[in-house]
């Protein structure tokens, strides 16, 4: 941490001592760090993401021990979802490929960095499963207690993730994870118990290197836009205050136009941004396959919103078999992904459609997990499996081959 970084709300802009760490301020705002010096940051020599961009963040005291081996996710393009979407210059950042198999575990990393730092010996936080997985891990990692509090719709594959790394695990029967989550949180500060969120300014500093890895990955060229499946928040604002501060330091000479995603029966943003509300449209009772974005009125959606409008962003809802065909599709193109990092090919798809992308603009899919997360997303799908007998193998062979 250089001396002069501090924390700042996200919307009125009140300073915070850095050592005051909260997971937003006390008016509700997001809270972001300032990094000192951003003007005259510099990319340095060093093996790791976090050694060649120590200037942009506030954790000079970074490692090894506490790191799983996280980013690095490859950065492809794929002629037939370029084909599928309209999109020439499509791009596909593989976050399966993370230790956990989801992009959580960089803000994972920086979390657990930080509780070490504070001698604490406990990590908590209320998770829908892949943020929960994560924090198991890296607390395991570290040699720290994980207690994560899971709703029941959470699926079995996230819950034993958890439980293999040793998380002490509260799975909550609510009828609403909005609910379940503020009830939880009254219980923590009671307790005195620290709760990481998927939006806190920890976890987003972690997420800021995701940005870092596609500026190298791209020779610092900048995407015209970047599709985020989005559900607390912390993901798309990471990444954002990344290509911010490339921009402030003089590295790059634009910002990307981040494309906010949801699931039409969870939208609280893209409705709010659909209608020009400033504000998250509550979304309570819903159902969607996509399990892994289900805040229905998330903590830092404003200040989504009012970077949306600021920024020129675009938003975009998808319908349940928008979801699931889009799983099928990336997957036949190589990507198996959980139905919520799905959501973001039929948007983009969408969008471009309606002419909000143009052919020859360049686009960046965040798929944010493994389809391996969820396999209660297959009852949805009709795959064929043949069967057969070592007996009747040949001729089974023959037909099949003939037919298919
Ligand atoms: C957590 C998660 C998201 C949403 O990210 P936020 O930072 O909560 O907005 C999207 N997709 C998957 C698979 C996730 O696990």
């Amino acid at each position: 941490m250089s001396i002069e970084d501090s924390l700042v709300s996200t919307i009125s802009g009140i300073t915070y001592p850095f050592d005051r760490l909260e997971e937003s301020a006390e008016n509700g705002e997001s809270l972001e760090v300032a990094i000192g010096n951003i003007e005259s940051a510099d990319v340095r020599e060093g093996d790791h993401i976090w050694e060649r961009f120590a200037a942009f963040l506030p954790f000079m005291d970074m490692q090894d021990r506490l790191s799983l081996g996280e980013g690095n996710t490859p950065l492809l393009h794929s002629q037939k979802l370029a084909g599928y979407t309209g999109i020439d210059q499509l791009l596909l950042k593989n976050e399966s490929q993370n230790p956990t198999g989801s992009f959580k575990d960089r803000g994972s990393l920086a979390c657990i960095l930080m509780t070490n730092r504070m001698n604490e010996k406990v990590t908590a936080t209320i998770s829908t499963g892949n943020m929960g997985a994560s924090i198991a891990a890296y607390a395991a990692r570290a040699g720290m207690r994980s207690i994560i509090f899971i709703p029941s719709f959470c699926p079995e594959e996230k819950i034993r993730s958890m439980a293999i790394h040793g998380a002490t695990i509260i799975k909550i029967d609510a009828p609403d994870y909005g609910v379940m989550k503020k009830k939880v949180l009254e219980l923590a500060k009671k307790m005195k118990l620290r709760v990481v969120s998927g939006n806190g300014p920890i976890r987003v500093e972690g997420y800021k290197l995701t940005a870092f890895e596609m500026y190298e990955q791209m020779k610092g060229e900048v995407p015209d836009f970047i599709a985020v499946p989005t559900s607390a928040c912390g993901h798309i604002r990471g990444i954002f205050k990344g290509y911010r501060e490339l921009l402030d330091a003089g590295l790059t000479y634009k910002l990307p136009r981040m494309i906010i995603v949801q699931a039409a029966n969870n939208s609280p943003l893209v409705s709010a941004w659909k209608n020009g509300a400033r504000q998250p449209i509550p979304f309570a009772d819903f159902e969607t396959v996509a399990e892994a974005i289900t805040s229905g009125n998330p903590m830092g959606g404003d200040e989504i919103l009012d970077k949306a409008y600021k920024h020129n962003w675009l938003a975009e809802s998808t319908t349940e078999d928008e979801i699931l065909e889009s799983q099928i599709v990336l997957a036949k193109a190589g990507f198996f992904v959980e139905p919520a990092s799905a959501t973001s090919l039929a948007a983009v798809r969408k969008l471009r459609e309606a002419g909000k992308i143009k052919s020859d603009e360049s686009v960046v899919l965040m798929l944010t997990a493994s389809g391996l997360k969820d396999s209660g997303a297959f009852k949805y799908h009709n795959f064929t499996i043949h069967e057969s007998t070592l007996e009747t193998i040949e001729a089974d062979v023959t037909t099949i081959l003939g037919t298919d």
